[in-house]
């Protein structure tokens, strides 16, 4: 056994895939029993879903989501703030997709067991520790009441933001922080809005909506699968859930402060009203660390640096994560040398973003910015916030994220 992958998640399975396209032998330990398409929307970024197509996955893409065509930001009245193109409708070599997390999880399962077979992936299997040694690393994991290990030459930590193997290298690190923000996650069959591939966030910090649909339009009734997340800020002291994504809620919970939100061209009162199912997440992400990897072993996806789901960067960071690590193995065999490599190249950058999105650098923060400045009177929006800070803003987070169409374009292919 070459690598092990510890979780096969999002970042997990793109792992095996990539190692599978560069002639690596590796296995995933999985520590779900019963994988099922967990979870509601998600969105891939441009980079991201070019190492996808290089995957071969462009037809899988367009069965799990749609191709977003724009993304605007709305005052808590819905007065258009900024909307910027996305995809190639912004000049991309790629599209965005609004996917549904979980099918998108279940078509790159399919993937990994067409192309590497039922060996590759064990469920059920919880790794807990691992020992680094002179061949490589050794694993310990759980497998229903029996206790297990594995040797290979490096271990891969996909195990996502309760990662067992961060929690062996930083052991005083605790739960994930909380920001004092909960979302409540839902999707409903809806008419689609705006452009009807269009993804949306309307309010500012204390309260928001953001919404997209993650399926095309059907072709009779024009109705969509519309993913949505209302999310509010509560008393940072209360006491909440360890972070679950399959917690459902009654709407009731937060339903009547959004009450007044129907725009005309979206009704959110309704979308919360009939929707299928309620899911309650609080906002969490982890805090920044100086290293990821310890010997042979390193961190990758939400394990190495969960952000808040504002800039659309974690599926998208966990999948190119993959694909440089598989760059840097292919380049240099692998263990600890290949693992600093990638850490090199992502750390500095995916610890910027979740600071920025905390703070006023993520690209939604320029809903804040038109709350503080119009004092609910926004028919003076041109006036206190112009239209070129909105672009300087929305520029600066795409500089940060390294998602700029002008060097996703021009930048060589991850995997030659
Ligand atoms: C069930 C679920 C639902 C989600 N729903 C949403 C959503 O609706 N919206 C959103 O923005 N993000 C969601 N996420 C998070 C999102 O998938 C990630 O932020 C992103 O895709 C990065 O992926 P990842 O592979 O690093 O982590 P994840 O997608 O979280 O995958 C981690 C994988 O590791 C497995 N695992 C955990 N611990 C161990 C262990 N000790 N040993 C072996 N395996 C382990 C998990 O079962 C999981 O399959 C969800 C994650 C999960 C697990």
């Amino acid at each position: 056994m070459t690598v092990i992958i510890a979780g096969g998640g999002i970042a997990g399975l793109t792992m095996g895939l990539t190692l599978h396209e560069i002639g690596v032998p590796f296995h995933i330990l999985e520590s779900v029993t019963d994988p099922k398409p967990l979870g509601v929307g998600i969105n891939l970024q441009p980079p991201c879903v070019r190492e996808l197509f290089a995957l071969g996955l462009e037809d899988m893409l367009d069965q799990v989501g749609v191709k977003t065509r724009d993304y605007g930001f709305y005052t808590k009245t819905g007065v258009e703030i900024w909307t910027e193109p996305r995809g190639r409708h912004a000049g991309y070599n790629w599209p965005q997709y609004s996917v549904h997390r979980g099918e998108l999880q279940m078509g790159l399962l399919k993937a990994l067991l067409d192309r590497c077979g039922a060996d590759s992936i064990t469920f059920g299997c919880r790794v807990t520790q691992y020992t680094n040694t002179d061949q490589g690393v050794a694993v310990i994991y759980q497998e229903g009441e029996t206790i297990k290990s594995m040797s290979g030459q490096m271990l891969v930590a996909a195990d996502g933001v309760h990662s067992a193997i961060r929690a062996q290298m930083y052991p005083d690190e605790g739960a994930p922080v909380w920001g004092g923000a909960i979302m409540w996650r839902g999707t409903t069959t809806a008419p689609a809005f705006l452009s009807g591939t269009s993804m949306i966030l309307a309010g500012h910090d204390t309260q928001r909506f953001v919404t997209y649909p993650i399926s095309a339009p059907d072709p009779e009734t024009g109705a969509t699968l519309i993913n949505w997340i209302a999310e509010a800020k509560v008393n940072p002291h209360d006491h909440i859930e360890k972070s679950d994504w399959n917690r459902k809620v009654d709407a009731s919970r937060f339903a009547s402060d959004f009450a007044a939100w129907d725009f005309g061209w979206i009704d959110i009162p309704a979308l919360i009203a009939n929707a299928n199912e309620v899911f309650e997440y609080p906002m969490v992400d982890r805090e920044p660390v100086e290293s990821w990897t310890d010997g042979a072993v390193t961190l990758i996806g939400d394990a190495a640096h969960a952000t808040y789901p504002v800039g659309s960067s974690g599926a998208s960071q966990a999948i190119i994560d993959a694909r440089l690590l598989g760059a840097a193995i292919k380049a240099q065999g692998t263990g600890h040398a290949a693992a600093k490599t990638y850490e090199d190249q992502v750390r500095p950058m995916a610890n910027a973003v979740t600071l920025a999105n905390r703070g006023n650098g993520g690209p939604d923060a320029i809903m804040q910015m038109a709350e503080d400045r119009c004092a609910g009177d926004f028919a003076r929006l041109d006036d206190v916030l112009p239209m070129q800070e909105r672009r300087d803003h929305a520029e600066s987070f795409k500089k940060l994220a390294r998602i700029r169409v002008e060097d996703t374009n021009t930048q060589a292919p991850i995997i030659a």
